[in-house]
């Protein structure tokens, strides 16, 4: 998975939303939920759900990881927005 693909948008949308990182605003500032580190979880789970096999979610991650993603908000803030 990269910004490349296909279903980007998707995952994307998949990864912001209310059963993932949940990206809300509470009394107008920006609130969201992340593990942080090097957590990329609610990603796994995102391709796993996508029809992702481990080989192809491990480079992803990877590839995640050399653009500045190291955990799930990271993925959005620098993967999906370089
Ligand atoms: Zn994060």
């Amino acid at each position: 998975m990269t910004p490349q693909h296909a279903r980007w948008d998707e995952f994307c949308e998949r990864l912001e939303g209310p059963e993932r990182c949940n990206f809300r605003k509470v009394n107008g500032e920006s609130r969201w939920t992340c593990k942080g580190g090097t957590d990329k979880t609610l990603a796994t789970k995102i391709l796993k759900t996508m029809g992702f096999t481990d080989p192809l979610i491990e480079s992803s991650l990877d590839y995640f990881e050399e653009h500045g993603g190291m955990c799930d908000c990271e993925i959005l803030f620098n993967v999906d927005r370089p």
